[in-house]
């Protein structure tokens, strides 16, 4: 039914003291407005992927970021995941670093660094203990003074608590952090 065909039926509808048939216009702008909102769609999860780098480095690339060759084989796959390039890539790099005397050094700074991320991950997860552990407690039903008095007086104690046995393991963690971060930082590669 073209545009034309359109009024003669409505103004039949009319005639006939029918309701004619409603349209929706989509105006322009409205077309507008819907293209605006499905690029901020769009560019909002462009952003989140480029924010997921976890999710990135999972993913493995046709080729490798080294040699630029189609990376095949399971190897290659973890090699990437690990070192972010191909097996071959490795192997040489890891024979180099063996010509070069540097592959001892090379291994324990591999070492130390995933010490450093699992001291990171403990330090963080302490603190986000803290914070949940002295959290105030609702009171829901109160019996009496007296009760909401002690449960408060409980709490003040836990609170202490908490905060000194944060305050002790975060001590000792950041004091191997600063050992491991040392050792890092002496290697000369
Ligand atoms: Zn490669």
């Amino acid at each position: 039914m073209n545009e034309h065909q359109r009024h003669v039926k409505a103004r039949q509808d009319i005639m006939k003291g029918n309701t004619p048939e409603k349209r929706i216009f989509v105006h322009m702008e409205d077309l507008e407005e819907k293209k605006k909102r499905e690029d901020e769609v769009k560019a909002e999860r462009e952003r989140k992927n480029g924010l997921s780098d976890v999710l990135k480095e999972a993913r493995t690339p046709l080729f490798c970021p080294e040699c630029k060759k189609v990376m095949k084989g399971k190897l290659s796959v973890k090699m990437y995941r690990l070192h972010n390039q191909c097996f071959d890539c490795q192997v040489k790099f890891e024979n180099k670093l063996r010509i070069e005397g540097k592959y001892e050094e090379w291994e324990e700074k591999k070492v130390l660094n995933n010490q450093l991320s699992y001291i990171r991950d403990q330090i963080e997860s302490i603190e986000n203990w803290r914070e949940e552990a002295i959290k105030p407690v609702e009171v829901f039903d109160s019996v009496g003074i007296k009760e909401v008095e002690l449960q408060t007086e409980k709490w003040s104690g836990n609170e202490e608590k908490v905060r000194i046995m944060a305050k002790e393991s975060l001590e000792g963690l950041n004091k191997i952090k600063e050992e491991v971060e040392e050792k890092l930082n002496s290697l000369a590669i």
